[in-house]
């Protein structure tokens, strides 16, 4: 199965998606962890032209261009040989991203963004979508304060931050799992969601 995790900055992703992958091995089963933009040597240099650099170095249409190019290299090297060997893959962040920062909030067309992705991956598409939801505000100070943060959008005005997340809350496709709670209450309720989607 392939099972990604989406939402603004500082919901804890990556903090769930490792609580997700020691839980799933607990049950046996194999799981492989891995994170967008990024996951091959490849995808992790394009992942660099992205974040480091000046703010507003590239717009839109480049960003979607990149993390496509990275997402290409990520699903045909590791995420789809993983699922062939009956792994399970758990992605920091995904095709939703893409429909989020560089639809919603950087104003590219939707149709164009879902071909782009059909293009790069063979239209693959996760078995399971968590948006772990958390205020932007909240968020970007979580984001801000962690070591090697990355965010590239703590400069960007509250209206970006509410169209990612308005986006991402918008999505037929995706569960919505609140990443304000207590960290173990968070692991908690996305192993629910998990459980009964996968029948654990
Ligand atoms: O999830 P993480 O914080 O590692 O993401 C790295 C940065 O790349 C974040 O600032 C995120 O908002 C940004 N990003 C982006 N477009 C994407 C995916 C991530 O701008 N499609």
């Amino acid at each position: 199965q392939f099972i990604s995790f989406e939402g603004g900055e500082g919901g804890g992703k990556s903090t769930q998606l490792r609580r997700l992958a020691a839980r799933l091995s607990a049950h046996g089963i194999d799981v492989v962890t891995t994170r967008e933009p990024g996951g091959t040597p490849g995808a992790e240099d394009i992942r660099s032209l992205l974040v480091e650099g000046e703010p507003g170095r590239w717009d839109g249409r480049v960003e979607a261009l990149l993390v496509n190019a990275a997402r290409a290299d990520h699903v045909a090297r590791r995420i789809r040989p993983a699922l062939a060997d009956g792994k399970w893959v758990l992605c920091d962040r995904y095709v939703h991203s893409t429909l989020a920062y560089q639809g919603a909030a950087r104003g590219l067309d939707d149709a164009a963004l879902r071909q782009l992705h059909a293009f790069a991956t063979g239209d693959l598409w996760p078995d399971l979508t968590i948006v772990l939801d958390v205020d932007p505000a909240l968020g970007l100070a979580r984001a801000a304060g962690r070591a090697g943060g990355e965010a590239r959008f703590e400069g960007e005005p509250p209206a970006f931050h509410k169209a990612v997340r308005d986006r991402f809350l918008s999505f037929p496709d995706v569960t919505v799992v609140s990443g304000d709670a207590p960290v173990d209450d968070v692991s908690d309720a996305v192993w629910s969601v998990v459980a009964a989607r996968f029948g654990l």
